[in-house]
Parts: structure tokens; sequence; C-alpha cells
């Protein structure tokens, strides 16, 4: 628990900070690309223009580009979108995303979903857990550089004291667990016990932000629920992700709606 407060209170401050960073950086950009841009219209208009002055302005343009996509993405971080959670099938929600995600994976990587009839419902906000799938599916993406397979399997589980002893931060209870599977190159010890930090990447510079599993963690841990990340090196890397189930006023489990066991495809 001690562990989880410590990360949320670090995810806090860097949000805070990337946020005011990445807003100012934004509008100097602006500045950069706005005289980049004027500076290639001169050139054009002056007549034959050097072609290497020409290029390394276009240079400079791709590259301030990039700094500014990044920085968009930075801000998306540290806006502190409030959570709009809702009841949810979490099977539909996935299957609503095959197009998606296929597009996403390319034509190399095979995407199977497993759904799970009589899936509980979760209570969650379904555009984040959205871009969390999302995130977890460009990261498994980029594990498979030479093509693999990709599994998103829903189940539901029991959570039991022992469990939750073993595991200080999950309280005991049910849960629906999906996990996002690949067979891509596995990660070290090392990376692991880093994997959510924000900004940890081991990708290039201006490939990865190391934002998306902070991310992931700290939707999550805002509904109620927990991450788990088992990795082999060489072998693939699954990521669970655990979201309550949705219980109604009095406290009673919420039954399955009838039609989602049929609309499995
Ligand atoms: P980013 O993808 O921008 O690097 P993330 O927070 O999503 O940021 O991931 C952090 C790091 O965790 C990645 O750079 C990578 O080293 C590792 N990682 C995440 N997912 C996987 C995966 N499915 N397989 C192997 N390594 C992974």
């Amino acid at each position: 628990a001690q562990e989880a407060l410590r990360q949320s209170q670090k995810m806090e401050s860097v949000g805070q900070l990337t946020g005011g960073i990445a807003h100012d950086f934004n509008n100097l950009l602006t500045v950069v690309t706005g005289n980049i841009d004027m500076a290639r219209r001169a050139l054009d208009a002056a007549g034959a223009p050097d072609p290497r002055a020409r290029r390394a302005l276009d240079n400079a343009m791709k590259g301030a580009e990039r700094a500014a996509s990044l920085t968009q993405r930075l801000l998306a971080f540290s806006r502190r979108q409030p959570l709009a959670p809702k009841p949810l099938d979490v099977d539909k929600l996935v299957i609503g995303m095959s197009d998606l995600l296929n597009r996403a994976l390319g034509e190399i990587v095979q995407l199977e979903i497993v759904t799970s009839p009589g899936l509980w419902r979760v209570e969650a906000d379904p555009n984040q857990l959205e871009s969390a799938v999302l995130n977890l599916a460009v990261n498994a993406r980029d594990a498979m550089p030479d093509g693999g397979q990709l599994t998103i399997e829903t189940t539901n589980a029991r959570l039991d004291e022992e469990y939750s002893a073993q595991h200080a931060e999950v309280a005991p209870g049910q849960y629906v667990v999906i996990a996002v599977t690949d067979t891509g190159e596995g990660m070290t010890r090392e990376t692991i016990d880093r994997v959510f930090e924000p900004f940890f990447t081991t990708k290039e510079v201006g490939k990865g932000t190391g934002l998306g599993l902070s991310m992931v963690y700290g939707f999550v841990k805002q509904s109620g629920g927990h991450v788990k990340i088992y990795s082999e090196l060489g072998q693939g890397t699954t990521v669970k992700i655990y979201l309550p189930r949705l219980m109604n006023d009095a406290g009673v489990a919420d039954e399955p709606s009838l039609t989602s066991g049929l609309e499995v495809s």
C-alpha cells in the first residue's frame, strides 16, 4: 500500500511538472516552426535557392514537428482527465476495438481475442480502458518486430485472502481480468522493476515516451484495480489488468447481462 501511494504521489507531481513544461515548450515550438516556415518561403521566393539550405530547413522542421508531437503527448498525460466510470461490458469493448487493434498491429502480428461468456461487468471509464488496451497492444507490437501473436483474453477471477496477503496493494474480492499476451522479446528483470515509472523507456528517442504503462497503471489504480506483469526474455510478455466487479448500491454483485454470452463472436 505504501508503495502504491508513493507511486501515485510521484505520478501526481510528475504530471504537474510536465504539464507546465510541456505547455511552455509547445508555445516556444510554435515560434520555431513559424520562423522555419517563413525562412522556407523567403528562400523559395528568392529564385534558385541553395538546395542545402532548403534541406537544412526541412530537417529542422521535421525535428520541430516531432518535438511538438512529443509535447502533445506529454500534455495529454499531465492533463488530469476526470474519470467518467460507468457499468461496462469488457468483452463488448474489446471486440469493438478489433479493427483499431488490427490497424495498430499491422500485418505481421496476428490478433486473437478470447472472450468469456458470463463475464462480470465492471465500473470503469470506457475511453480510458480503450486507451489502456491500445497502449498495451502498441507495446506488444514494438516487442515483436518480426511478427508474432497478440492475445487478449478476459476472465472472471476471485482473489482470496491468501492472494491479497501476498500482494499488499490488492484487496481480496471479485475481479474481471484482461490479459494481454505477446510472443515478443520479453523484458529483463531491471525493466520489469521500472516499467511503471513515468518516462522509463528502452525505446529510442522519439519512439517511446515511457508514459504508456504509467498511464495504464494510474487509470487502473484509480479504478480500484491493479496491474501485473509477467515476462520472460525471448518468450514474451503478459500484462494483466484486474478491474473490480461491478457492485450495485447494496454492495451485491451485478449479474452479467443476459445477452453477454450471445454476443461473443
Ligand atoms: P514506451 O512504450 O513509450 O517505452 P511504456 O511505459 O509503455 O513506454 O513502456 C516502458 C518500457 O517497458 C518499454 O520501453 C519497454 O522496454 C518495456 N515494455 C513495455 N511493454 C512491453 C512488452 N509487451 N514487451 C517487452 N517490453 C515491454
